[in-house]
């Protein structure tokens, strides 16, 4: 579904990712895993055509998405979910999603996705008249994925998921992603968290200053020594 090779990514002189090669399979869950400024979140723009890579290749569904402007590549099926829950603070939880659906145009599809979001996320359907910059930050992270979600896409983006969340709301995010995988939709999800992202994840890459250096199945990756050893704190 997507395949990236030997990609460069810079901001001015300082090169964040170094000849970056990976792969998502149609209904997969893939995982990046990496320190504070590996590049995970980088890379993640670059998919959505946010940053451009100066070499390599970036093909989805057979066709090059690498020059190509943000709103084809969101309409081509792939949507963003950025780090730290981007939600439009001051609109409504109900407004936010429909402005995931801004590109859309067929009502009835949408007002069917919008339903599914809330069935997903019950809490959304309470509070959707709710401003929301008013919502915890759960509340918000299932709402920026919500979000993502009214955009159909076929591949999604997660960027931290779990970040700042309490464990039991982490479980419950992570039960989700893989109800949403279940639903037919890909997953590229950049965690911090290895052991939750392991354990859910089909396949996983390991990404250390801007190069991949390790990659493998899930099961395979967690029984590694150096993935235990810098990932999952020695466990
Ligand atoms: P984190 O989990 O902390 O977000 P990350 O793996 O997602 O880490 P990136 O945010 O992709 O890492 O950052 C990769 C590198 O690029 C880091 O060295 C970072 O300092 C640098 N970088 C990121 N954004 C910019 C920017 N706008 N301008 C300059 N350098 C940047």
């Amino acid at each position: 579904m997507l395949k990236v090779e030997g990609i460069d990514v810079f901001y001015g002189n300082i090169q964040a990712l170094k000849n970056v090669s990976l792969t998502v399979e149609e209904k997969e869950i893939v995982t990046l895993i990496g320190a504070n400024g590996a590049g995970k979140t980088t890379l993640l723009k670059t998919l959505s055509g946010l940053l451009r890579p100066t070499a390599g290749t970036i093909q989805y569904l057979g066709e090059s998405i690498r020059v190509k402007p943000v709103q084809s590549i969101v309409k081509a099926g792939i949507s963003h979910v950025p780090e730290g829950r981007r939600v439009f603070a001051n609109m409504t939880v109900e407004e936010n999603l429909d402005l995931g659906a801004y590109l859309r145009k067929d009502k009835k599809g949408i007002k069917q996705d919008l339903d599914k979001v809330f069935s997903l996320f019950p809490i959304l359907h309470e509070r959707r008249n709710q401003l929301s910059g008013t919502l915890s930050g759960g509340e918000q992270q299932m709402l920026a994925i919500g979000r993502a979600l009214m955009a159909k896409p076929k591949l999604l983006l997660l960027d931290e998921p779990s970040m700042g969340l309490a464990p039991l709301l982490v479980k419950q995010i992570f039960n989700i992603i893989q109800e949403i995988n279940k639903d037919g939709t890909t997953i590229l999800l950049v965690e911090q968290n290895a052991h939750m992202a392991l354990s859910i994840a089909n396949r996983a890459y390991v990404i250390e200053t801007g190069s991949v250096v390790l990659s493998g199945n899930a099961s395979e990756m967690q029984n590694s020594e150096k993935v235990k050893e810098a990932y999952l704190g020695g466990i």
